[in-house]
C-alpha cells in the first residue's frame, strides 16, 4: 500500500480504504499464491486477451475516475472482477456495480469470485461491453479496462449527464493514454488525456479494431509519429514523454486527416504546431467528442460514431 501511496497511484483514503478492503488473492487463477497476488504485478488469465490489472495503474485509474458513494458505476470488462470489487467498495452498495466481459467463462468466473467475497450484488454480464449495459443506465460514471480506441453512441447515451468516461485510448502508432471526458450534455463529451501510458488489452468485439484497411491507416500513422519522433530527437528538443506523445498525438491527427501528405510532411507540420504552441504535455491537449458527421477540419481521430478532435492549449484545433 505504501508504495502505491510513493508512486503517486494511491492519492484519496477512499480508494486506499477500498484497496485495503478488497482480497485481490480472491480473484487470481488458483495457481498464483497470496504473495504473488499482492505484488504490484500484471497477473495473465487468458494469455494475451485478459489479465488482472496491474494494481498501481487500477489505482490511478480510480483516482481519474473520481467515483463517489451512491453513484452508479459501468465498467467494461471484467476478467477476474477485482476492480469491480473495488468500485463496489467506493460506491458503498455492490448493487450499483454493473460490469460487461465478453469472454463467457471469466465473466461466469467473476461472478463466482466477487459472490465469495461477499460483493454478489454486482451485476456481471457476459456480452460486447461496447454497448454498455442499458437496465442499469443512466450511469455517473464508466470505466473502461481495455484499450478502446473508440466509443460506440449508444455507450455515450447510458452516461448521465454530468458523467464521466475513463477509457485507456488506443491511437495507432502510440501506446495506449488514458482519456477522461465529462459529458457536458447529449453527445458533448470533452476533457483530456490524464496519467502516464498505458497497456491493456486490446478491445474485441463490434467496435474492436480489425480489418486491412485498419491496419494500413496504422502503418501509416506509425510512419508520422516515427518521422515526427525522428524530427524531436534530431533537433535536439529533448522532450519528456507527455510532450512526446502530445508530438505523436498531433502526427496520427495530421496523418489521419491528410491522407495526401507524406510520413515526413506530417511530422514537419506537426513539429512546428506543437512547437508553436510551446511544446505542451500530452495533458495539456483538450479532447472533445463531437458525432462524427459534424467534424472536417482540425485535428480529428474520426471513428465509426463519434469524432475525437484535439485542441492545442494555444486555441489552434
Ligand atoms: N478489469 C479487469 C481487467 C480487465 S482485462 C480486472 O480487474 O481484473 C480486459 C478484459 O476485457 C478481458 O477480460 C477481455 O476479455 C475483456 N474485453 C475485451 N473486449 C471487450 C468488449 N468489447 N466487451 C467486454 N469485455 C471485453
Amino acid at each position: 500500500m505504501g508504495s502505491l501511496r510513493q508512486c503517486g497511484s494511491l492519492r484519496t483514503p477512499a480508494v486506499e480504504n477500498a484497496f485495503r478492503k478488497v482480497p485481490r488473492h480472491l480473484f487470481t487463477p488458483p495457481g498464483v499464491s497470496p504473495e504473488t497476488a499482492y505484488r504490484d504485478e500484471v497477473v495473465p488469465l487468458i494469455p494475451g486477451l485478459a489479465t488482472v490489472s496491474q494494481p498501481s495503474i487500477v489505482a490511478l485509474m480510480l483516482e481519474e475516475l473520481g467515483v463517489g458513494r451512491g453513484q452508479r458505476v459501468l465498467e467494461l470488462g471484467t476478467a477476474s472482477g477485482y476492480n469491480a470489487a473495488l468500485l463496489a467498495e467506493l460506491v458503498g452498495e455492490p448493487d450499483l456495480v454493473y460490469t460487461v466481459e465478453i469472454e463467457p467463462r471469466l465473466a461466469a468466473l467473476a461472478g463466482a469470485a466477487l459472490e465469495r467475497a461477499g460483493y454478489s450484488g454486482v451485476h456481471v454480464r457476459a456480452g460486447d461491453g461496447s454497448f454498455g449495459y442499458p437496465e442499469g443506465a443512466p450511469f455517473d460514471r464508466v470505466i473502461v479496462t481495455f484499450e478502446a480506441g473508440d466509443l460506440a453512441a449508444p455507450l455515450v447515451e447510458q452516461i448521465r449527464a454530468g458523467g464521466r468516461y475513463l477509457a485507456p485510448f488506443a491511437v495507432p502508432g502510440l501506446p495506449a493514454l488514458l482519456l477522461r471526458l465529462d459529458k457536458k450534455a447529449p453527445e458533448q463529451l470533452a476533457g483530456s488525456f490524464v496519467g502516464i501510458p498505458v497497456t491493456f488489452v486490446p478491445m474485441r468485439g463490434e467496435y474492436g479494431r480489425r480489418d486491412a484497411a485498419g491496419g494500413q491507416a496504422e502503418a501509416r500513422a506509425l510512419r508520422a509519429v516515427r518521422a515526427a519522433h525522428d524530427r524531436a530527437w534530431l533537433g535536439e528538443a529533448c522532450l519528456k514523454l507527455g510532450q512526446s506523445m502530445a508530438l505523436g498525438l498531433v502526427a496520427v491527427a495530421l496523418a489521419e486527416g491528410e491522407p495526401e501528405s507524406s510520413p515526413e510532411e506530417v511530422a514537419v507540420e506537426a513539429w512546428e504546431r506543437v512547437a508553436a504552441a510551446g511544446f505542451p504535455d500530452m495533458t495539456d491537449l483538450r479532447v472533445r467528442v463531437e458525432p462524427r458527421q459534424g467534424v472536417r477540419q482540425g485535428l480529428v481521430l474520426a471513428r465509426r460514431d463519434y469524432s475525437f478532435v484535439l485542441a492545442l492549449p494555444a486555441g489552434e484545433d
